[in-house]
């Protein structure tokens, strides 16, 4: 049970003054939904203005607070702008300039006359210095849209330094700051978590404290403190989750060998595939529960050592589960294992959200008998309706977008904790696998299959469009096949998917039938039969959004085009580049980039170009990014968390680490006044499956 301090913070979103159900979307789409959000909706950066006496006090650009007195409106002559103009205490003339709709506003804000404190950018207008109004000096300013508008100094007080929140469509800065105040003043006193000698060392401010500081001005230790908090709840939970699997009941399994020697694949493994196979056999082989990770990057068989380790299960009497993250992949791996397996007579099953009625009862009757060995699908596979003979192994593929521990919850169902591999192919730097799979066991196949050949990768500039356009004529004239992927980000997603299909609309125009477009918001019938017409070859272009990033695999395409690469993470592309090139043709990758690209942007682009080498990647991405990228740091999907950024989880991660292995050796039930405290954090955090294991023994 969550304790009742936090119920206040997971009140849903429209419990807060003046959200109604308009609000509710623009909210959702960041992320908004209770309380607890809005104090994690945390700043990007900050305004800074001066308070000034005088207009020429002030820098051209600066932002500024300063009293004027309303001389004038002016009309807009046509189409142009709405002008206020006033003037500060020596006479010095301003435009306050008003686009728009604002006029209205601003005509109530700013009467002629009165005298009012502005709060907003000061700009120049026209180039050429000229004396339009003989009271002028020459010089003439402007402040577009101010930010605030007051009748008196106190009025403008607290905005000296104000936030700049990241916002989505039908939401302002005031509007978000309004809420995130109301947030605040809910939040209650939190009992301390953090070990009382690292707080003083690093000076760091109460939780409470933090948050108010960190909405108010940039503080760093105040929000080193906020993330360091996420990072030690969640390494906090893997351990748990790490510690209650150790204790658990699970089933040692010895494999005779029969099943995986009538095996005729049609390769021989590599050296890597066959350790990853011998770690994870003599783990099974264990009476406590196996939980190891298999690491392996695009293409370098992670699924033969999977099914060896199904085989295993099957070998020793039990049963397999393969959780996939999408019903595209399910089907794609039931297939690659039913093929791979034939002969050995081991009966896999495929079981998605979509299979429903009759055909769902008789596979749930046969898992239930033991006549089913293996089961292939999404969740499903996991719904309380789903009853195992005797499940001895789940194999978890591709879930680096959620976090493991929720995901090894699942396992827990079984009478007998089921021994759980799972797979990845994201290269995660160390320090990342560290905070993703807390204490997991690792395998990483660190050799390709023979064979593979360089993806020859080109940086292109985007107005070479057409020339690409023509080349991907000439690819699919030839009898290939191409995929073009069109960045899919959060904070433009409508943006983005205007343009994805506005560029697919434009490549269908040009090659016709042969086009097929995928994207996250298709219905999932829609996606898979475009998936489907692209996998028969039917398709020879495949437009997509980031849905293919994994485990699609076509080896007839051998192209891709990534539109404004520079918007992607390194990890990313690496995985999106490991569509192509799956197959013994040479195989091209062509990273557009826009011409707004900054030097660092340039740099990961440029690494991409030279290395294939996915750890080596990530390491990269992580030095770069940290070091001050501010594009795209807080990609959704690529860490696991919402407050800490790429630099913190590189400094405070290894610390939050090493101090919940000692609050676990001190306090393993945590029933301490500290161990409580870390109860609650682990609520806030929702990382709260730890407990709930604690509680289970
Ligand atoms: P991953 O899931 O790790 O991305 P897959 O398991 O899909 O990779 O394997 C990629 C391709 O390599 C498949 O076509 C598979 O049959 C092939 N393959 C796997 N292991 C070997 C091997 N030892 N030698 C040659 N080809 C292999
Ligand atoms: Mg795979």
């Amino acid at each position: 049970m969550r304790p009742d301090l936090l119920n206040p913070l997971f009140a849903e979103a429209t419990s807060l003054k003046g959200v109604g159900a308009g609000l509710a979307r623009p909210l959702d789409k960041l992320g908004l939904t209770r309380v607890r959000d809005f104090l994690y909706h945390l700043p990007d950066r900050f305004v800074q203005r001066r308070a000034v006496q005088t207009l020429d006090e002030a820098a051209l650009g600066e932002q500024i607070i300063v009293a004027l007195t309303v001389r004038e409106h002016r009309q807009p002559a046509g189409r142009g702008p709405f002008r206020v103009i006033a003037e500060d205490s020596v006479g010095n003339h301003v435009s306050i300039t008003y686009f728009g709709r604002a006029a209205y506003t601003a005509k109530k804000a700013l009467p002629v006359g009165e005298k009012r404190w502005v709060a907003g950018r000061l700009d120049q207008y026209g180039q050429t210095w000229q004396i339009v109004h003989p009271d002028q000096y020459g010089q003439t300013w402007q402040i577009v849209h101010p930010d605030h508008v007051s009748e008196d100094s106190a009025g403008l007080q607290g905005h000296l330094t104000e936030a700049v929140y990241p916002l989505s469509e039908g939401l302002t800065q005031g509007r978000i700051a309004s809420l995130v105040h109301q947030a605040l003043g809910q939040a209650p006193r939190l009992p301390e978590w953090i070990e009382p000698g690292l707080l003083a060392r690093e000076e760091w401010p109460a939780w409470h404290e933090a948050l108010a500081r960190t909405h108010q001005a940039p503080d760093k230790r105040a929000k080193d403190r906020l993330a360091y908090d996420e990072l030690f709840a969640n390494a906090l939970a893997l351990m748990l989750v790490r510690a209650a699997n150790r204790n658990r009941v699970g089933q040692p399994l010895h494999g005779d060998g029969h099943l995986r020697a009538k095996l005729n694949l049609p390769f021989k493994l590599t050296g890597a595939q066959s350790r990853a196979i011998a770690e994870i056999e003599s783990d099974m082989a264990q009476g406590s529960p196996m939980l190891r990770l298999l690491q392996g990057d695009v293409g370098s068989g992670k699924t033969a050592v999977a099914l060896h380790a199904m085989l295993v299960a099957v070998e020793a009497g039990g049963q397999a589960a393969l959780l996939a993250p999408t019903e595209i992949l399910a089907r794609q791996h039931a297939d690659t294992l039913a093929k791979m397996a034939r002969g050995t007579g081991v009966n896999i099953a495929l079981l998605t959200g979509r299979d429903k009625g009759r055909a769902r009862e008789a596979l749930l009757m046969n898992l239930l008998d033991g006549g089913i060995d293996i089961l292939v699908g999404t969740h499903a596979i996991f719904q309380d309706s789903v009853a195992y003979r005797n499940l001895a192994l789940v194999v978890i593929d591709e879930q680096h977008r959620f976090g493991v521990g929720q995901r090894l919850m699942l396992t827990q169902k079984a009478r007998r904790t089921p021994h759980c591999l799972a797979m990845t192919a994201t290269p995660i730097p160390r320090t990342l696998t560290l905070a993703q799979y807390g204490e997991m066991e690792v395998s990483r196949l660190d050799e390709m299959p023979p064979g593979r050949q360089a993806i020859d990768t080109r940086v292109v500039a985007q107005e070479r469009l057409a020339d690409v356009i023509d080349g991907i004529g000439r690819h699919i004239a030839a009898g290939h096949q191409a995929y073009w992927v069109c960045p899919m980000v959060r904070e433009a997603e409508n943006e983005d998917l205007a343009a994805a299909e506005a560029r697919h609309a434009m490549l269908a125009e040009r090659f016709g039938e042969r086009v097929v477009m995928v994207h996250g918001q298709m219905r999932p019938e829609a996606k898979d039969a475009a998936m489907e017409r692209f996998a028969s070859g039917e398709a020879s272009l495949l437009v997509a959004t980031t849905v293919i990033e994994v485990g699609v695999d076509v080896p007839n395409a051998t192209l891709m085009v990534i539109e404004q690469a520079e918007r992607f993470g390194l990890a990313q592309l690496h995985q999106l580049r490991g569509r192509v090139g799956r197959g013994s043709q040479k195989s091209t990758c062509l990273l557009l980039r826009g011409d707004m690209v900054s030097k660092v942007g340039r740099e990961r682009l440029a690494l991409m170009r030279e290395t294939q080498d996915g750890f080596l990647l990530a390491e990269e991405d992580l030095r770069l990014r940290g070091g001050g990228e501010l594009l795209g740091t807080r990609q959704s999907g690529d860490t696991p968390f919402r407050v800490a950024d790429f630099e913190q989880i590189a400094n405070l991660l290894p610390i939050a680490h090493d101090d919940a292995r000692l609050l676990m050796e001190r306090d393993g039930g945590l029933s301490s006044p500290r161990g409580e405290a870390a109860r609650v954090l682990l609520y806030l955090f929702e990382r709260d499956w730890g407990v709930q294991l604690l509680r289970g023994g």
